[in-house]
């Protein structure tokens, strides 16, 4: 079992790694032990690996537990579902002392933290991230949030959890994309603070591929290290530190949000982002030509896609014009100085549309 605390300036939790946590009443006791419990869950984890968890959670003494399901999707992530979620909540007589269980991938987790957060001023709740992503991601680091008409994630608060339990053997039944779609954000954490943790997954693809426990729990690991380390300097995303977590994110929002967040995955988006902007890193800095191509290998060997759509480039612009980062007519991008080190940058506009268009003929696939 590998364990990791985020300490942050108002809150300390421990993040706790292994196969088998779901089944281990022990790990839930100090936590849950005489308090009510409500699981937050969508029926596709709920029917996979539900009655393991509540049999648990009994063992550990809880005095009562329900459970809400909620739509599987990103189009549940909608104050539709926060206000079933409310009323879910208040008809299972939820209170101030109750702890909510956020039992899913990031979309149960960031609507579980959000009603957490809002629900009668705020109660208790625990991640449970049963994605990759959620396990190394959207679990950690306290943000919340739903969608809305005016934007993605535009509604939310800061909740950091009482602690973060991830279960590397439910990963078993995750669909082979979404497993890629997060080891790219594993990848974006080394890429821009640990180059000997970039080494060990270009050495490794086949392990982690083929599920190896051992592979999977260091891979979660050094990456939920590298996010507390950020997290913890920069909680509340005001000195620019957190920013560097968005390296390949402008591009890869610019292509979700093109493609009506259907035909990529985030983290494939985002695997074609960080293409683009290693690109961009070489001619704007000081990253390598040889290790743009050694980046884009290791993304292809995890199966993620690499190549930036060929739409006009008046539209990528367009998207990272709104970025909320961006100073007047400059655009702000994480760009690598090398692999394993990255700083945000401010660059002109103009100068980032010239560089995708030479980069979108250089790369096209024909
Ligand atoms: P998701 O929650 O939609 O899960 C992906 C799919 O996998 C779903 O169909 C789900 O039902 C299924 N699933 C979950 N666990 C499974 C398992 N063990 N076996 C089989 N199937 C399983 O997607 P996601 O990629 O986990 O999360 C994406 C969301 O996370 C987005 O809404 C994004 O905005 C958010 N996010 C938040 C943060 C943050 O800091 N809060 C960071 C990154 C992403
Ligand atoms: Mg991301």
């Amino acid at each position: 079992m590998k364990r990791l605390i985020v300490e942050t300036g108002t809150k300390v939790y421990p993040i706790l790694i292994a196969a088998d946590v779901l089944s281990n009443a022990e790990h839930f006791r100090e936590f849950v032990s005489q308090k009510k419990v409500v699981i937050l869950t969508n029926k596709n984890v709920h029917d996979l690996y539900g009655s393991i968890l509540r049999q648990s959670l009994k063992s550990s003494g809880v005095s009562s537990l329900s459970v809400i399901e909620i739509g599987d999707g990103e189009k549940h992530k909608n104050i539709d579902t926060l206000s079933f979620v409310y009323e879910q909540l208040s008809q299972a007589r939820a209170d101030r002392q109750t702890i909510l269980f956020a039992f899913g991938g990031g979309i149960v987790g960031d609507i579980g933290g959000f009603a957490a957060a809002t629900y009668m001023r705020g109660i208790p709740y625990i991640q449970v991230p049963t994605t990759l992503l959620a396990q190394i991601d959207s679990s950690i680091g306290g943000k919340t949030g739903i969608n809305h008409t005016a934007g993605k994630n535009m509604v939310g608060a800061f909740k950091h959890p009482l602690a973060v339990f991830s279960d590397i053997k439910v990963l078993a039944s995750l669909p082979k994309r979404e497993l890629s779609a997060g080891i790219a954000e594993a990848i974006k954490s080394a890429l821009i603070a640990d180059s000997s943790f970039f080494s060990w997954l270009e050495e490794n693809v086949s392990p982690i591929c083929s599920l190896s426990s051992t592979h999977l729990s260091e891979l979660i690991y050094r990456t939920c290290k590298i996010k507390k380390n950020i997290v913890e300097q920069d909680e509340f995303e005001e000195t620019g530190l957190r920013g560097l977590l968005n390296f390949g994110h402008n591009i890869g929002h610019a292509v979700e949000s093109i493609s009506n967040y259907e035909s990529f995955l985030h983290g494939e988006a985002v695997a074609i982002g960080m293409c683009a902007e290693a690109y961009l890193s070489n001619r704007l800095g000081s990253l390598n030509k040889e290790d743009v191509s050694r980046i884009g290998k290791a993304i292809a060997s995890f199966g993620l896609p690499r190549t930036l759509p060929d739409w006009s480039v008046d539209k990528y612009i367009a998207l990272l014009k709104m970025d909320k980062k961006n100073i007047n007519e400059k655009l702000c991008f994480t760009l690598l100085d090398s692999v394993g080190s990255a700083r945000l940058r401010f660059v002109e506009e103009s100068t980032i549309r010239s560089l995708l268009s030479e980069y979108i003929s250089e790369y096209k696939v024909s």
